[in-house]
């Protein structure tokens, strides 16, 4: 068990660290004082007692993994089993990745396309946030700035803060189904930004942008002469109104580096298996320099394991839909029990109905609750009393905010609403 003073200290450190990145501060402070989901779920779990009579149920981490009704696909399975017992994927892969591999993302990105990618606008990575790292790094000069979505994803800022690029926040609106203010966009812009990151379907707000507000990002992105950064790691996990559109189909409105992995949509976040890709079919941002740097910079890393790759071809093109649909179906029940269940609590609210990807944004009412001061206090008292996690909205950039991961078993959720519930009973004011 963690000694209650150290706990106090934590505490105290980690709201110090939200209140400093909160503030304008050199690069290196930011770098060193950056809050991530690890970290801050790591402090939020150290509360719960060992003692504790009560499971442990998270709604913090994006790892579905943990559940069992979350299981990758046998062809997944079966296709690493197979690479890896040929014993012909022992060996290096180029440094871009296997070429069948690379031709697989392209045809696999190219179905859902106005135009063909080919194998060479490919590059492997380790995972998505590889792809976050290789681009931001290729897009580093100095004085750059790029556009970040609040909330986001916080390794955009801790990647951006190691590259020494100026991190600007436009904001999501949670009246308008988490679209981005394109005219905050704007008015952060000047001559040094060099790109704009779009999450679609988007963590941690649930949202699923429609064809029309993707194009108005392009529009935007165009006029402001950036590229746009689309992390489309949840690509295809929508069930809502809106179905999935690539940010890459409007390529040839703004250039668009597309990133995606395996992680999420096949249920293997520790396969490390990413991509990137240049989805530019006029070349605007694609120039043979820009591509040989790309090529040079990939050198610095290993990239997945060879029979991961090699295992992709037959993953991707033979998964079965029933796998999808089931998952699609898992995902969109919790997260309707999730909304429905939170919104009959009187200290939270959701107001947007989560649509896609695994996770929502809820509204603390802190005039409701009586000895609870702030979203990260919310999130401790929770976890050291009922033995629920869930992150602090601090952590993607929304202080007195929550973000709750439904990608739960359902039996789990329903407890954890559960507990929620009575927590914020006891915590109500009495006049509630
Ligand atoms: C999970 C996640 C990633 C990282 O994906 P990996 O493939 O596990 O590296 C990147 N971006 C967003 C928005 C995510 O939720």
């Amino acid at each position: 068990m963690v000694q209650p003073h150290l706990q106090q200290k934590n505490y105290q450190n980690m709201k110090e660290a939200a209140i400093l990145s909160n503030q304008e501060l050199s690069n290196d402070n930011k770098t060193q004082n950056m809050i991530t989901i690890k970290g801050i779920i790591g402090l939020i779990m150290s509360q719960i007692d060992e003692d504790n009579q009560k499971d442990v149920i998270s709604l913090g981490m994006g790892d579905p993994t943990a559940f069992s009704c979350f299981t990758t696909s046998y062809v997944a399975e079966e296709a690493v089993a197979r690479t890896l017992s040929s014993a012909k994927f022992n060996g290096y892969a180029p440094t871009q990745g296997l070429p069948q591999t690379r031709m697989a993302i392209a045809d696999y990105l190219s179905r859902d396309l106005p135009y063909k990618l080919t194998k060479d606008d490919v590059f492997v990575t380790s995972g998505c946030t590889n792809a976050i790292d290789i681009a931001l790094s290729m897009l580093a000069r100095p004085g750059a700035n790029i556009l970040v979505p609040r909330p986001g994803f916080p390794i955009y800022e801790l990647c951006a803060s190691f590259r020494q690029i100026e991190v600007r926040h436009f904001n999501l609106l949670p009246t308008k189904a988490w679209e981005v203010d394109l005219d905050a966009v704007q008015n952060v812009a000047d001559d040094k930004t060099v790109a704009i990151v779009v999450i679609n379907p988007g963590n941690p707000c649930g949202n699923v942008y429609s064809y029309n507000h993707l194009l108005q990002i392009a529009e935007t992105a165009k006029k402001l002469g950036i590229i746009v950064i689309a992390d489309e790691v949840y690509g295809h996990l929508a069930f809502g109104k809106n179905p999935f559109v690539p940010m890459g189909t409007f390529g040839s409105v703004a250039p668009v580096l597309t990133l995606g992995s395996l992680s999420k949509r096949w249920l293997v976040p520790g396969w490390r298996l990413g991509w990137l890709a240049v989805t530019d079919p006029t070349s605007m941002f694609k120039q043979p320099k820009v591509m040989e740097r790309l090529k040079k910079y990939v050198e610095i890393y290993g990239g997945p394991p060879t029979f991961v790759q090699a295992a992709v071809p037959q993953i991707l093109e033979e998964t079965d839909e029933i796998f999808f649909k089931k998952n699609i179906n898992i995902l969109k029940q919790t997260s309707d029990l999730c909304f429905e269940g939170i919104n009959k609590i009187p200290c939270l609210s959701c107001s947007q109905k989560p649509e896609g990807s695994m996770a929502v944004m809820v509204k603390l009412n802190l005039s409701s609750l009586s000895d609870i001061t702030d979203d990260i206090d919310f999130c401790f008292k929770l976890a050291k009393e009922e033995s629920v996690i869930i992150l602090p909205g601090v952590a993607v950039g929304m202080k007195d905010w929550l973000r709750i991961t439904f990608a739960v078993e359902p039996a789990a959720l329903d407890e954890a609403i559960r507990r929620l519930k009575s927590f914020c009973q006891r915590h109500a004011h009495q006049s509630d």
